[in-house]
């Protein structure tokens, strides 16, 4: 692999996951920011000028001078990172990867489509491999389009994982209550949340349920055979600012003590770790084991925000075991995941 830094570009890059890329790129060993891209009313200013900065800190040396470009091909650099809203996303993603671009996306858009991996690289790297069809059947060149899972799903697909390939899952029930960030900025309105749980999230059930199954799911003869587990979920938005807290119930195919449990989530690791991938976490999975953790403020930085953090494992009375999770939205459920399917496709070779 070449030491030179690859030039890449945001999407969307004055929005909370755009700004999040700008944050976690600002010292990364194999990218540098090249390019800014946002709608038509940031086009055209310089980034400081473009946006209110609302992560931690101040503006990253470099990126707060960039101007702001359209979301139109070409932008100067060898990769874009897509953090656009659903509404622009699928066709302007498409037109990147048509003009040669690798694109690497946290929106919807294409996540089902049958030639696109939806990639978590601890757990399914091998779906990489569609993308030879994919060039093939849409006539792309060099360009491409990997999709991250949604972000209630990322978090809860590496739980679920390990235990999956150890005991077999057959069912599977989450409870979600998701941080005030995974609605966007300025997103839900303030007088809506105060003193208030808000019950629904518009498709968020429906994607945890199709990602996870074509995640944990086989890619055979060039189509994805989504896994057969029964998967049910509800979702909820509550006053928190960062990170998904999720209450899940499972039932096994073969019987686990919570200890097996335990020592699988304990043992989990993948390509990113083997590769030693910059963004990849020691722990992909952090067991906590006091009686009232995870929570959202004192864990979601587990692992620098990579990380699944889970705990309070006890048998359930209406399927096999029951237990909490919590993933940052933003970092691992957004642009660190992102960054991580990145760093994956260039120690292999994909860009
Ligand atoms: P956001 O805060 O609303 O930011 C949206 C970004 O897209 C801004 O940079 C905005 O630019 C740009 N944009 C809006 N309309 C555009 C247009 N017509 N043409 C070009 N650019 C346009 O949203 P977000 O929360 O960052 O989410 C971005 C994507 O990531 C969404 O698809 C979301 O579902 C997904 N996602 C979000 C999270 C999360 O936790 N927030 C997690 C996983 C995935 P302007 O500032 O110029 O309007």
């Amino acid at each position: 692999m070449s030491t030179r830094k690859m030039r890449v570009g945001i999407l969307g890059a004055t929005g909370v996951v755009g700004q999040r890329f700008v944050e976690l790129l600002r010292d990364h060993p194999w990218f540098e920011i090249a390019a800014l891209a946002a709608s038509d009313a940031s086009a055209g200013k310089v980034y400081r000028d473009s946006c209110t900065w609302r992560m931690n800190g101040d503006w990253p040396a470099g990126a707060g001078d960039l101007m702001v470009q359209p979301c139109v091909p070409p932008l100067d650099c060898e990769l874009v990172f897509s953090a656009l809203p659903a509404s622009v996303a699928g066709e302007v993603e498409e037109s990147f990867a048509q003009a040669g671009y690798p694109v690497i996306t946290n929106s919807r858009n294409h996540r089902m489509d049958p030639d696109v991996p939806v990639l978590v690289p601890e757990i399914n790297a091998d779906h990489v491999r569609i993308l030879e069809a994919q060039r093939k059947w849409r006539g792309y060149s060099r360009g491409f389009i990997v999709t991250n899972p949604n972000c209630s799903a990322t978090a809860l697909v590496m739980a679920l994982a390990p235990v999956h390939r150890s005991f077999g899952l057959r069912a599977v029930q989450v409870t979600t209550l998701q941080a005030i960030s995974g609605a966007g900025y300025p997103g839900v309105p303030a007088s809506d949340l105060v003193d208030n749980v808000i019950p629904y999230i518009a498709e968020e059930e429906e994607k945890i349920e199709r990602e996870t199954k074509k995640i944990l799911g086989e890619l055979v003869d060039g189509q994805f055979r989504p896994d057969d587990l029964a998967l049910s979920a509800q979702c909820h938005r509550v006053n928190v600012r960062d990170g998904h807290l999720e209450a899940v119930s499972i039932g096994l195919k073969r019987p686990a003590s919570p200890e097996e449990i335990r020592a699988a989530w304990e043992s989990f690791s993948g390509p990113p770790q083997e590769l030693r991938l910059p963004s990849a976490p020691a722990r992909p999975i952090v067991v906590r084991e006091e009686p009232d953790r995870p929570q959202p403020s004192r864990d979601r930085d587990a692992e620098h925000g990579m990380a699944t953090v889970v705990g309070r494992l006890r048998p359930c009375p209406v399927l096999d075991y029951k237990f909490v999770l919590l993933g940052h939205n933003t970092v691992r459920g957004a642009a660190g995941g992102t960054i991580l399917i990145a760093e994956y496709l260039r120690a292999t070779g994909w860009i």
